[in-house]
């Protein structure tokens, strides 16, 4: 059996460098720009090609996002950035939007295209589609039991990856409006205030201020957020 690649997420530099040390076959990193982690530390240009030295140095690979949902005016912008990234020596970029992965395809055809969870590809069709685009690796949605990603293994010949740990939406991957609505932040352009994990109650309508007891476990009660992945146990 093939040995999965193991990759774990680079918030900054120093991440990027214990990730490296304690053993990831390859890491993924935002830049300053079309990330989707507006939190994380990010990387600058020097930052993003010291990363992929000290990463390449131990047989690390770097996979660089651009996986905003890009409007009109991103797109001018974009392809400098494409050369930046290219520059820096990375060995792919994980982008979502159909428009960027066209325009990565165009100017960089050699630099593989690993296609986001945030393209929520849910059904073997669908990968089979975005391997004809010329996607070398397939980020699936999150949303997928395993009996769905083996029959969509079986059915593709493109790379497949999984997420093993962190946070579920409770929309797709994304695509909710709580926290544009709350606190003017996008999630779809990496600055989600995580809105859906906020403590909120149950109130009858007549009876305002008066909180309905609601309890799930121990922690408390999330009743906007979904749980969050944890695979650690199924994996040898
Ligand atoms: S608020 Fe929650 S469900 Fe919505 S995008 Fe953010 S993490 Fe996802």
């Amino acid at each position: 059996m093939k040995q999965p690649e193991l990759l774990a997420p680079a918030g900054d530099l120093e991440k990027l460098k214990v990730a490296v040390l304690y053993g990831a076959d390859a890491v993924y990193l935002g830049g300053r720009l079309f990330g989707l982690r507006a939190g994380a530390g990010n990387f600058s240009e020097e930052e993003m090609a010291a990363g992929v030295r000290f990463a390449h140095e131990k047989g690390v690979r770097v996979y660089i996002t651009v996986n905003i949902f890009a409007h009109n005016s991103d797109l001018t912008v974009l392809p400098g950035y494409l050369d930046t990234v290219r520059a820096a020596g990375a060995d792919g970029v994980i982008v979502s939007d159909p428009g960027v992965v066209e325009l990565v395809r165009k100017f960089h055809p050699a630099l593989p295209v690993h296609l986001s969870t945030q393209a929520n590809t849910t059904n073997w069709s669908a990968a089979r589609f975005w391997e004809k685009q010329g996607v070398s690796r397939i980020i699936l949605a999150r949303e997928l039991s395993l009996d769905e990603i083996r029959e969509i293994r079986e059915r593709v010949g493109v790379e497949l990856e999984v997420f093993v740990h962190g946070a579920m939406c409770i929309s797709y991957s994304g695509r909710c409006l709580l926290s544009n609505y709350f606190a003017g932040r996008d999630a779809n352009r990496g600055d989600c205030a995580q809105s859906c994990r906020w403590k909120y109650a149950l109130v009858e309508e007549t009876r305002p201020g008066v909180y309905l007891p609601f309890e799930e476990d121990e922690k408390g009660a999330y009743i906007l957020s979904s749980r969050d992945l944890c695979l650690i146990r199924h994996i040898p």
